[in-house]
């Protein structure tokens, strides 16, 4: 997972990219970057935190009214100063790019880069494969196709990605002294919205993000989505043009309305936030079903993805919604943070369990997923040291059986705990008194049940070992987890160095 944003505007974009990059945090804490241009290409990139990465003397020199930036989540590809995106090429024209997503077909990608087009690969990047055939492409394109419009050597040279590639990407690129080109995969996997601002003298200026969660701060009105397929082209004089250049089954992934996405996004026309509520209520009534008799006392969510769902389940059930495990907020999200140790100390950190709203009482705790099962065990053993009769577990995602590999940094699937365990036996490692996970299709039902979207069907590979682009099989899984443990490894040895 990871955050990227571009702006095309009549005033600096760079100052408007960082806001940016900070409404994208949650989507990547491991470091950031920004490129601009005006007559010359502005680069700023680094490790760690928005924050900690600009400050007034670097962001002073990212003039230019065109940029874009990315936010960092690993999920492949070493860790490093080099890897850390937006990437760059100056041939042609001098093309930055940032990609959100993953290549399935990296390692033959690769290896074909390498050997057969004789391109040096300095990093483990897939963002590096892209840019190379991008650019490749619009380079033979400039030298073939040189009587037709610049767009349609874009789209020649988005089509060579999409038929060489497969997998997860939605990328926005700049194209020094041409524009902003926007393009996402054919399954439109990974989120891409589209904003516009107009301003006082009539002109537009146009914004391209994973979410929609800066538009209201920087003043843009959301406009057209890219759809699955789909190039967009804003050229110099602010034109757009826009082709659909392939399309498959509409499959965006399920976990953004699950976890990832902050409540406040729009994503593929449908609110995150009524979606998790939407969960919540699916949730109670498979409660009522199946655990008629019993009735909790309140309903506690693990802070803070669950909120939401927890809350409507609460109100359904007509019980108690409590805050009863409070999250100390300057402490990074559990899921993403590396290495079992640090993720297992930082829960004690993390929450803090309040006696007053736990103690002596049937507590129902409403957590957004399971995964190692790790936390989740912890949080019930705080709840239950601090006085609960009883503890109900309700998982507004159903059980995480596979892992992913369309940008999602998943364990392993020996490491995923409903992979390898029956829920009876889940509910025993956890140490519950009922344990309920939303089923598959009345998860995929709170997604899709309202909103404008074209949705064909969520991907949900990660819950039922489909992969929607159709070229996962064991032997493709055992090689992708082989390459995400060396990355692992090289970040690891790479934190202690
Ligand atoms: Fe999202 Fe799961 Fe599909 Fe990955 S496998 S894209 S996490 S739904």
């Amino acid at each position: 997972m990871c955050g990227i944003v571009g702006i095309k505007s009549h005033s600096p974009a760079a100052n408007e990219i960082y806001d940016s990059l900070i409404h994208l945090q949650h989507r990547g804490q491991d470091a950031a970057g920004i490129v601009t241009y005006n007559h010359r290409v502005h680069i700023k990139k680094g490790l760690g935190l928005v924050r900690d990465i600009f400050d007034a003397n670097n962001m002073v020199r990212l003039e230019g009214n065109t940029g874009i930036g990315h936010t960092r989540y690993p999920t492949h590809g070493g860790y490093g100063d080099g890897e850390v995106q937006p990437f760059w090429t100056d041939v042609p024209y001098g093309i930055a790019l940032a990609h959100n997503g993953n290549l399935v077909n990296y390692k033959e990608l690769a290896h074909e880069i390498s050997m057969e087009d004789k391109r040096y690969l300095n990093t483990h990047s897939d963002t590096e494969i892209l840019l190379h055939i991008f650019a490749d492409n619009l380079n033979k394109a400039r030298k073939t196709m040189d009587d037709t419009d610049f767009f349609d050597q874009v789209c020649y040279a988005v089509k060579k990605v999409q038929q060489r590639t497969s997998g997860s990407y939605s990328v926005i690129a700049s194209i020094v002294g041409k524009g902003m080109v926007i393009f996402r995969d054919p399954h439109g996997i990974r989120p891409l919205a589209g904003g516009q601002r107009k301003n006082d003298d009539g002109t537009t200026d146009f914004i391209f993000s994973s979410e929609t969660t800066m538009f209201y701060a920087l003043g843009y009105e959301p406009a057209e989505n890219v759809k699955p397929g789909e190039v967009v082209y804003i050229d110099e004089d602010f034109t757009v043009h826009r082709r659909q250049l392939a399309k498959k089954d509409f499959t965006p992934c399920i976990f953004e309305y699950v976890y990832f996405s902050r409540p406040d996004t729009m994503m593929n026309h449908v609110s995150v936030y009524r979606s998790r509520l939407r969960m919540g209520q699916n949730l109670a009534e498979a409660w009522k079903t199946i655990y008629p008799d019993k009735k909790p006392d309140i309903v506690i969510p693990a802070p803070s993805t669950a909120n939401t769902a927890a809350l409507s389940m609460a109100h359904a059930l007509g019980v108690r919604y409590s805050e009863g495990l409070y999250k100390n907020p300057f402490i990074g999200r559990t899921f993403i943070m590396p290495g079992q140790t640090e993720r297992e100390k930082s829960v004690k950190y993390k929450m803090v369990p309040q006696a007053i709203e736990i103690r002596n009482k049937k507590v129902m705790i409403v957590d957004d997923s399971i995964v190692r099962g790790n936390t989740s065990r912890q949080i019930v053993k705080m709840v239950k040291d601090f006085g609960a009769n009883e503890i109900y577990f309700v998982v507004a995602c159903p059980p995480v059986k596979y892992p992913c590999f369309y940008g999602v940094d998943m364990p392993t699937k020996s490491e995923l705990i409903a992979s390898r365990s029956s829920e009876e036996e889940i509910q025993k490692y956890m140490g519950v008194d009922a344990l309920l996970y939303q089923k598959i299709d009345d998860l995929v039902e709170a997604v899709t049940r309202k909103g404008d979207h074209n949705i064909d069907h969520p991907c949900v590979a990660c819950l039922n070992g489909e992969y929607v682009t159709k070229d996962v099989d064991e032997q493709k899984m055992q090689e992708m987890e082989q390459l995400r443990n060396a990355d692992r490894n090289e970040r690891t040895l790479s934190i202690f160095r």
